[in-house]
């Protein structure tokens, strides 16, 4: 009979019985300690979550106190530049600076009664009892002379000019528009009071 030959495997025999109850209790052992490792790497994983979020919220708040210093800081590095600009530019222009005020020398000429022929134009002469007439050598026939009369006037300061000339030296113009008169200059020479102005007239007429 062909299944008289395999009989014995019907009925299990106890040692693999033993060992299938083995294999279970060893099967729960491996369930239960990849069940408490998996727990276990679940836990590490949560945590690492937790740190990572924590940590990325600390990142984030780093990161608003280096960009909030970092504007300042751009904020401070303007400030320091324009202020240098402005100290540099003012250093430059001798103390002067844009609506301030300044004092320059402004000439206008008179017309004025000859002192010497009194506007007659001519002067008579007395030579050896006869008199002769003849043109006023002062005023060379005019009857008026010229006269030049600088000024000191106030001025405010609208602009400036810095040039270098070509042996170097550097050439610092103004931009003035003196009072009563209808544009501005530009001025190669100016002061920063009456007094100081006055005192170069002075020496102009030296
Ligand atoms: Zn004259």
């Amino acid at each position: 009979m062909y299944y008289s030959e395999y009989e014995h495997l019907i009925e299990m025999p106890d040692e693999i019985a033993n060992d299938i109850e083995f294999l279970t209790d060893i099967n729960g052992t491996i369930e239960a300690e990849v069940y408490k490792r998996l727990t276990s790497h679940i836990n590490d994983y949560n945590r690492d979550m937790k740190r990572f979020k924590d940590s990325q919220v600390e990142i984030e708040r780093l990161k608003a106190i280096i960009n909030q210093s970092a504007r300042e800081a751009k904020i401070k590095q303007e400030t320091v530049k324009k202020d240098a600009f402005s100290e540099g530019k003012k250093s430059v222009l001798g103390g002067f600076e844009k609506g301030c005020t300044a004092w320059v020398v402004r000439s206008r000429f008179e017309q004025e009664i000859c002192p010497k022929c009194h506007g007659d134009k001519t002067l008579t002469v007395k030579h050896e009892g006869s008199e002769m007439t003849v043109p006023c050598v002062v005023c060379k026939n005019n009857g008026s002379l010229t006269k030049w009369i600088y000024e000191a006037k106030q001025g405010v300061v609208e602009g400036f000019k810095y040039s270098i000339y070509g042996n170097g030296n550097p050439n610092i113009e103004l931009d003035i528009k003196v009072e009563g008169e209808r544009s501005s200059n530009m001025f190669q020479t100016f002061f920063s009071t009456k007094e100081l102005c006055e005192a170069h007239i002075k020496n102009m007429r030296k």
